[in-house]
């Protein structure tokens, strides 16, 4: 028994956790893997309702728990993701840019992973104001570079692709922060002669994702940068309703969709589940690896192939081009799930 925490979110939260509820119990029920699910509060209705983003009853349940989803918050998602990324020292971000079939896509071979560092870069959001100016302070360190620079070359190991990566920065232009980010990489590179490293500015990687993202394998980067790039790379597969993501520690693990609250949809029962349901796919496989237990990567697999199933017959969200609604779309998930 699996015990998940679950933040149900702001704005198409909630409807996105809905589905991964509905998708959890048929898997609890019909595939006889078993989990004992926790809604939390966290964001802006939380911090409406309580006068805390991320209130500590929240962090007490998640730290009773295996595992933690995540729906998508809103204005306040700094005081939520990015401290629970550092409090549990999750500091693998990995964001995978997969192909799946009749999508709005650039190409049909696309097939990535972003491995973002998750805890260091301008994107904690240590400011101040000095003087007439705003600082923001960048610190990148040898210790946290290295150690996601190992994360990629394991999952390049690990993958069944070309076995490269693209270590991604801009080190003509930031010569001590990304200079050593891109040391540190290179460094770590030696120890695996069997994959390929290669090394791109962020411009020229922001580019190559259009003209040739099937030539990327494995990407690690910065915080900031992995940010922005895994947007593109989700629309170049098709859209933020098909991109899950999962924030990785030594000993816990948070997975989410790539994308935020989506106001402009919420409540409307039309965004895409996919990218969370994709998420629990990604929670399915770190609990098999940490847990031993294979049967946790079958139902991972039949949920990857069912949605990939579902999709190729034309049964699609409105983001993607399709006119299925979310509680549609989940529901064929669900009998298919059977
Ligand atoms: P954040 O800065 O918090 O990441 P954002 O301002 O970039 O958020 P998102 O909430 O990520 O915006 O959404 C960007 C656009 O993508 C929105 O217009 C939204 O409608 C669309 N979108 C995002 N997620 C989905 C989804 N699951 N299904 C359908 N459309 C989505």
């Amino acid at each position: 028994m699996y015990k998940i925490s679950l933040i149900t979110g702001d704005g198409i939260g909630p409807e996105l956790s809905d589905s991964a509820i509905s998708v959890l119990n048929t898997i609890h029920d019909k595939l006889d893997l078993k989990f004992e699910i926790t809604k939390l509060s966290a964001g802006d209705t939380a911090l409406k309702e309580t006068g805390k983003a991320l209130p500590d009853e929240t962090i007490d349940a998640i730290k009773k728990s295996d595992v933690c989803l995540k729906a998508p918050v809103g204005e306040s998602a700094a005081d939520v993701i990015v401290v629970l990324r550092r409090m549990f020292d999750l500091y693998a971000n990995i964001r995978p840019a997969k192909s799946y079939p009749q999508m709005p896509a650039l190409r049909d071979d696309i097939d990535m992973v972003i491995v973002r560092e998750n805890t260091e870069d301008l994107y904690i959001g240590k400011e101040f104001s000095l003087g007439d100016s705003a600082v923001a302070l960048r610190v990148i360190s040898e210790f946290a570079s290295k150690r996601i620079a190992k994360y990629a070359f394991e999952t390049a190991t690990q993958r069944n692709s070309m076995k490269k990566v693209t270590c991604v920065h801009k080190s003509n232009v930031m010569r001590l922060t990304d200079g050593l980010f891109a040391k540190s990489c290179s460094e770590v590179a030696k120890n695996y002669p069997d994959i390929i490293f290669e090394q791109m500015y962020v411009d020229a990687c922001a580019m190559n994702l259009i003209r040739q993202p099937e030539k990327f394998d494995v990407i690690v980067t910065t915080n900031l940068f992995g940010d922005i790039l895994s947007d593109e790379s989700s629309q170049v597969v098709g859209g933020l309703g098909m991109a899950p993501a999962a924030n990785i520690g030594d000993n816990f693990a948070l997975f989410e969709p790539v994308h935020g609250a989506a106001f402009d949809i919420a409540g409307k029962n039309i965004a895409n589940p996919s990218s969370f349901l994709l998420s629990l796919k990604m929670m399915f496989d770190w609990l098999g690896a940490k847990h031993n237990d294979s049967k946790c990567f079958t139902v991972g697999e039949k949920l990857e192939s069912t949605i990939f199933n579902l999709v190729k017959t034309g049964a699609k969200t409105k983001d993607i081009g399709g006119s299925k609604s979310t509680s549609e779309f989940t529901a064929d998930i669900v009998n298919l799930l059977y």
